[in-house]
């Protein structure tokens, strides 16, 4: 079995990315980081996103509005920040309060600048086969370390679990794609499938984006099987001083013993999330630069 390093290869695209930086001359590239209120996992991603900006050389602006803003004074900032020629990217960090519709915002978000990807028209340009857009950071993160890890999708059967917006839909969409990389033959699972361990067993590639601690386990896959192991979920813990450790949707000591390859959790698709995010910041600048306005 092979590990698939995710904090390796971040690493390994955060340094071409401070190289490509530091070779702009003029302004460098800033993204918008909004955090509404104090979710402590939230408080730690935008943290970890303002770290790896300033490692890069990225500039971020970061936003924090109370819990109790409204819908309508979210979306003003983020008009203003669609009208700021200074801002390349945005990105608001979700969950976001109830008072808050987090589609409409996301709709609201520049395409040239929704570096998060979510909104309707860079999800558009997904299904579209259109390179021009912004892909969402997780997904894209995947098939960066897919396509790093020597795994061509192309005639493999790539089963998701999950149909998110955020994880589930893109990820199929992209291992779907008539390009070189993907060109998978797709099956998306979720809660309304029936006897998914059948399913799941005929998958070369396993991608795993479900939220629920160890789902998947040995019986339900193949020998030899690629498995992507989304899911971040947190189980008590009581000998960690935090009272909890991480884990995936995947069995990771049952199932690592069949597959070829694996992602761990924590260390595999979750660095390469920030990486991908900001690739596509960078992107946006580079775009923005070229055509502005
Ligand atoms: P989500 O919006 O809750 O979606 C979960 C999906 O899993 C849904 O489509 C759901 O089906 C499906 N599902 C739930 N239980 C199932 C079951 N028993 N059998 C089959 N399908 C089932 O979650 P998400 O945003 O996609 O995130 C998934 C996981 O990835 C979470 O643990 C999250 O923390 C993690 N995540 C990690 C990163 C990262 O950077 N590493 C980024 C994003 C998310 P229905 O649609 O039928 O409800």
């Amino acid at each position: 079995m092979n590990l698939i390093d995710g904090n390796q290869i971040a690493s390994t695209i955060i340094a071409e990315l401070k190289a490509e930086v530091s070779a702009i001359n003029g302004r460098k590239p800033c993204i918008a980081l909004i955090r509404v209120g104090e979710d402590p996992a939230s408080v730690s991603y935008v943290r970890k996103k303002e770290k790896t900006a300033a490692e890069i050389g990225i500039e971020s602006r970061i936003i924090l509005p109370p819990e109790t803003i409204s819908h309508a004074e979210l979306t003003r900032i983020v008009s203003d920040l669609n009208a700021d020629d200074t801002v390349d990217g945005i990105l608001i960090q979700s969950p976001m309060p109830k008072q808050i519709d987090e589609l409409l915002i996301f709709r609201g978000i520049a395409p040239e600048k929704d570096v998060d990807g979510l909104g309707t028209m860079n999800l558009g340009k997904v299904a579209q086969d259109d390179d021009t857009g912004f892909v969402s950071c997780t997904p894209a993160g995947i098939m960066a370390l897919l396509a790093r890890s020597h795994v061509d999708l192309k005639g493999k059967h790539v089963v998701v679990i999950g149909r998110s917006l955020l994880v589930g839909k893109p990820i199929a969409l992209l291992a779907l794609q008539k390009k070189a990389g993907a060109n998978g033959t797709v099956t998306i699972c979720h809660s309304g499938t029936s006897n998914l361990a059948a399913i799941t067993r005929q998958a070369d590639v396993l991608i795993a984006a479900i939220g629920r601690p160890d789902y998947v386990t040995a019986d339900m896959v193949k020998p030899g099987v690629v498995i992507i192991d989304v899911g971040v979920n947190r189980v008590p813990d009581t000998t960690r001083k935090s009272g909890y450790r991480l884990t995936g949707d995947v069995d990771f000591s049952t199932v690592s013993k069949l597959a070829s390859q694996i992602t761990p959790v924590p260390g595999g698709v979750g660095p390469m999330t920030v990486a991908m995010l900001m690739r596509n910041t960078v992107k946006a600048h580079r775009q923005r630069t070229v055509n502005p306005g």
